[in-house]
């Protein structure tokens, strides 16, 4: 059998910022350049780079002292916050793989974690948004005996002992390991297609290789206030230059606890933001609050990234209408690795009408391999500049494989080791790309990846559901709306407050549930007995049309 594609890391590193430095020593680093420099404001807390070095030590030995070693994996779950900071470069530091698990991932999702990266840990807030993450924690613990230590930051009251308190955690001595900046930094996750998040493997080089791609890209320098106003275990506010972009160049992360647009513009406002990165839906949301209350100030914005679903023209176009003095920066991103962004010197049409260009490697070796994309067909043969087709990709900070799934992703990547990303896009001769939605089934609601097949087979779970198929509807607001079709056991309607509680009780993530469900008589088939995708959605249009009326 022919062995599959696997990438040589060596064969990178005659690039520019192809280093082999392991967090622990850029950490370092800062603390040594940028020492009593702010790094990090978050709620009350201010930390300059020589706390958060000293701070990450302490609670990387405290985690060491409770037998977390090099080699575990951890998964993390706190809000933003200057814990996060702390806990997170702690298990760097101590070559324990931290899963980035978004605050608003429930049992169902956390379920499939533990059995793909049987974490030992799992850091958790108590509460968030409402939400106790003590019952899931304690449940998962019992069904996952990989799970060894559950931490939470902020007050227990029922003394569990079971249960550690993060600011327990820290000791003022201990030993950290040599680690290989070729080895496995962290797990960010992406959405899979039967309720298991996929685990996206990123090494220290690979990493730190395109952020400081993309600080070039924002022209980052140590002035910059960057705000994390996406939760922050998301990668694009972690590493598109992110909190770690900006702390590689001595400026400052300013961490947004509670994301909503008044929040996220009187941040702006308070701390002179002059970087940070939304979703379409929330330029939009911010822009309606700036046209009802003059209160803010966000002149000091610099650049304003926007990225994680389809910017349409006109949504583009308000933005840089309404934020006049800010640079709109496109991003298109993966935490696969690709990302293509719009320059600061390029136009409004420009930025109105384009994702971008990609980021451009240099070379200061020989024997070097650099970023390749590919732009092709439905038979993987490259299409003509202006033609649309999939993006396909390879290189230093894109992934080969997904962790832990052995030949089942080999669907996700050809034989040469190029990534699919299920995008569609088209590049201009000049190498600016656009991007018009998905190849692969997946639904992108406000910047979430939801896979039909997953909620499908969810809502197939549920005692009075036959049969159903879910589906994406354009929306301005969203980008998409989930629509879930179902066929009932006994012909009468599933309501929305059914599937609701059902899901709830099932543990999937709030940002799944669908925003309408349809109960049909049978499931529109097309002629090979698949679901009709574009007969669901005429129904989704008649149905809205009908109660519009
Ligand atoms: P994630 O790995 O969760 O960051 O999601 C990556 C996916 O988000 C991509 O494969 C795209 O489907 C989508 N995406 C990200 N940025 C954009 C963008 N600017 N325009 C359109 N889709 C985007």
């Amino acid at each position: 059998m022919k062995e599959r594609y696997k990438k040589d890391l060596s064969k990178y590193e005659g690039l520019r910022y192809w280093n082999k430095k392991t967090l622990t020593e850029y950490i370092r680093e800062w603390a040594d350049k940028y020492g009593d420099r702010t790094a990090v404001i978050a709620d009350d807390d201010e930390l300059t780079y020589s706390e958060v070095d000293s701070l990450s030590d302490e609670r990387a030995f405290g985690l060491s002292k409770l037998g977390l070693k090099k080699g575990d994996t951890a998964a993390i779950q706190l809000p933003n916050s200057a814990e996060y900071v702390i806990t997170l470069f702690a298990l760097y530091k101590l070559g324990v793989k931290p899963v980035l698990v978004l605050p608003a991932h429930r049992e169902a999702e956390l379920a499939s974690i533990m059995e793909t990266a049987a974490p030992k840990a799992y850091i958790i807030p108590v509460k968030y948004m409402g939400y106790e993450y003590l019952p899931l924690a304690r449940k998962l613990k019992s069904a996952h005996s990989c799970l060894e230590y559950i931490i939470v930051d902020g007050d227990i009251t029922d003394g569990d002992d079971s249960v550690i308190q993060i600011k327990d955690v820290t000791a003022e001595s201990g030993e950290l390991p040599e680690l290989d900046p070729y080895d496995t930094l962290h797990y960010l996750l992406s959405g899979g297609s039967t309720g298991v998040p996929k685990l996206i493997a990123r090494t220290h080089s690979d990493y730190m290789y395109l952020c400081k791609l993309c600080c070039d890209r924002c022209e980052l320098t140590s002035d910059d206030v960057y705000l994390v106003a996406l939760p922050c275990e998301h990668n694009f506010p972690t590493g598109d230059p992110g909190f770690l972009g900006v702390m590689d160049v001595g400026g400052t992360a300013v961490f947004c606890g509670h994301i909503s647009p008044d929040e996220v513009l009187d941040m702006i406002t308070e701390y002179e933001v002059t970087v940070t990165a939304l979703v379409p839906t929330m330029v939009s949301m911010c822009i309606d609050m700036l046209e009802i209350d003059d209160d803010f100030d966000i002149s000091s914005l610099r650049i304003l990234q926007v990225g994680g679903s389809v910017f349409d023209d006109s949504a583009a176009e308000r933005a840089i209408n309404a934020f006049s003095d800010t640079v709109i920066m496109q991003v298109f991103g993966t935490s696969e690795g690709l990302i293509i962004t719009t320059l600061l010197s390029d136009s409004r049409e420009t930025i109105k009408k384009y994702q971008g260009k990609a980021l451009p490697d240099q070379f200061i070796g020989e024997e070097c391999e650099a970023t390749e994309i590919r732009i092709v067909d439905s038979e993987d043969n490259d299409v003509a500049d202006g033609e649309y087709g999939e993006v396909l990709c390879k290189g230093p900070y894109i992934i080969d494989e997904y962790y832990g799934l052995g030949d089942a992703d080999l669907s996700s990547f050809t034989a040469d080791g190029f990534y699919r990303t299920g995008d569609k896009a088209m590049r201009t001769p000049d190498g600016y790309y656009k991007f018009v939605g998905r190849i692969k089934e997946q639904i992108n609601r406000a910047g979430e990846k939801i896979m039909p097949a997953e909620l499908e087979e969810h809502l197939c779970m549920y005692e009075r559901v036959q049969d159903a198929a879910v589906i994406g509807v354009p929306d301005p607001e969203m980008g998409n709306k989930i629509y879930a079709f179902i066929v009932s056991e006994d012909n009468n309607e599933v309501t929305m407050e059914e599937v609701f509680d059902h899901l709830t009780k099932k543990g999937v993530a709030r940002y799944k549930f669908p925003d309408r469900c349809i109960t049909l008589d049978a499931l529109p088939l097309t002629a090979v007995g698949k679901k009709d995708g574009k007969k669901l959605l005429e129904i989704a249009g008649n149905e809205d049309r009908t109660n519009a009326d």
